[in-house]
């Protein structure tokens, strides 16, 4: 059997991590298994899905590095829920009913006064002809409930009917039928809630296995029902735990600030935003891996913790450093030409300023400390700038080499009786700037003596 896997976003908002997440485990899964990875755009809800939030999505699994085999729009699909729909009411399965939310809640709470479970009680199995024609005639429309196969002979005397199945994340799963209401599948107006076309796209997509967010186990009960009820074998199902933020709230599409596509913009590497949402909430430690080969033989989808994860975005901030103090030239190359940093010395001064960067795009103000002028902003005392002056005497013949920058310092040190911070600082300033920054060893071969003497002049 080819694993095939789905990622099933509602085009209605920007994805966030906790969606990237949901796309990674489906993604490394199928990678792991040699599998398909189907994108399915859940937008049976027209009035809110919008083609920009979709072409979103695409751009952010991209940058994340998953790239579809396949992908379908359940819009496209109406006709094959209409089919799916038509079977089960011609089998008794998919039933009319008339309630308004408001006797649906008096009822419940009936139900809970009487210490009864407070599910659907299936009145409207009880509807005669009339009846139901009188609700017609008022001009109420039914909405559709699955019969669950909840009891043997009276829908009215359910027993306990469990649902097992092995998740590919939580281990074996049991969920009792009899404790759920009959879900609804169609609403009043028509429209199709996410249950059934769902169930029909796994089937006629021939997904495998259905990987999600925990907050779907009891749907997965009743879908595992529906897939019976269609004819077909249901599929693998793995639930992993949720994301939340720091301060315990769910992630949600409609605050854009922690979005896929934000933490883009603000610079953040992609791998660092990977590494983080699949090994978040899991038994291996974050570490940032390289590319998707790498994050694949950490993944464990077994290893996911039952519990919600917390995810601090200044987590992604390390990691990313992690990323670009590992990365080799080869894989920056592209990026750093893209930054305006290209030519003979692009190599070296990328291997001098890796170590020090938060994001990429500070390798772009490094290279004009470089190669323009240094930062503005360093001002030197009168003293100090006449210790640069001096210090200028000192500095060795070319070639320059990594060594230069300490043969240079200590000759200066000699000379002029300074040490630790009151020789160091005043040259890193004149030289760059900045009282900070990458390693001046690798820095000078890179301004050249010429240039290094005018910055001290
Ligand atoms: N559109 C659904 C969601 O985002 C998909 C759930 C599923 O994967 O079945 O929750």
């Amino acid at each position: 059997m080819t694993v095939t896997v789905r990622f099933a976003p509602s085009p209605t908002g920007h994805i966030h991590i906790g969606n990237a997440r949901t796309a990674l485990f489906n993604w490394l899964f199928a990678r792991k298994n040699n599998g398909r990875f189907v994108l399915r755009f859940d937008d049976t809800d027209v009035e809110r899905s919008r083609k920009e939030y979709a072409e979103g999505i695409v751009r952010d699994l991209a940058w994340l590095g998953i790239e579809p085999d396949e992908t379908v729009a359940q819009s496209a699909r109406f006709e094959r829920y209409d089919a799916a729909a038509e079977r089960l009411k011609a089998a008794g399965l998919l039933y009319p009913c008339y309630e308004t939310p408001e006797e649906l809640e008096r009822r419940r709470k009936i139900r809970l006064s009487r210490r009864l479970p407070p599910v659907y009680g299936r009145e409207a199995l009880k509807l005669t002809k009339a009846e139901t024609e009188a609700f017609e005639a008022e001009g109420r429309k039914p909405h559709w409930r699955f019969l669950l196969p909840n009891f043997s002979e009276n829908p009215f005397s359910t027993e306990r009917t469990e649902v097992h199945w092995n998740d590919v994340v939580r281990g074996p799963q049991t969920v009792d039928l009899a404790s759920m209401s009959d879900p609804v599948l169609i609403r009043a107006d028509g429209t199709y809630l996410y249950t059934l076309p769902s169930v029909v796209d796994d089937i006629d997509l021939g997904i495998s296995h259905v990987i999600r967010g925990d907050d779907h186990v009891t749907n997965t009960g009743a879908q595992i029902a529906i897939f019976r009820a269609l004819g077909a074998e249901p599929p693998a199902f793995g639930h992993h735990n949720l994301l939340t933020t720091v301060s315990g709230e769910g992630l949600s599409k409609r605050t854009g600030a922690l979005s896929i596509a934000s933490l883009r913009e603000a610079g953040v590497e992609a791998m660092a935003v990977a590494s983080l949402a699949v090994l978040i909430g899991t038994s291996e430690n974050v570490v940032a891996a390289a590319d998707m080969n790498e994050l694949a033989a950490l993944f464990v989808p077994e290893a996911t913790s039952k519990s919600a994860a917390k995810f601090d975005p200044a987590e992604l901030d390390v990691l990313s450093r992690h990323l670009l103090q590992a990365m080799p030239f080869e894989q920056a190359e592209q990026r750093l030409s893209a930054l305006g940093i290209q030519g003979e010395n692009a190599r070296a001064f990328w291997v001098a300023v890796q170590g020090n960067l938060d994001r990429m795009s500070d390798a772009g103000i490094w290279w004009n400390i470089v190669h323009d002028q240094p930062d503005p902003a360093g001002e030197l005392s009168t003293d100090d700038r006449e210790f640069v002056q001096q210090a200028a005497a000192h500095l060795p013949a070319e070639p320059w080499d990594q060594d230069t920058w300490r043969d240079w310092t200590n000759a200066v040190k000699a000379a002029s009786g300074r040490k630790g911070k009151a020789l160091f600082m005043p040259l890193r300033i004149a030289l760059t700037g900045r009282a900070s920054g990458p390693e001046l060893s690798g820095l000078l071969p890179l301004l050249g003596r010429a240039e290094t003497q005018a910055r001290l002049a």
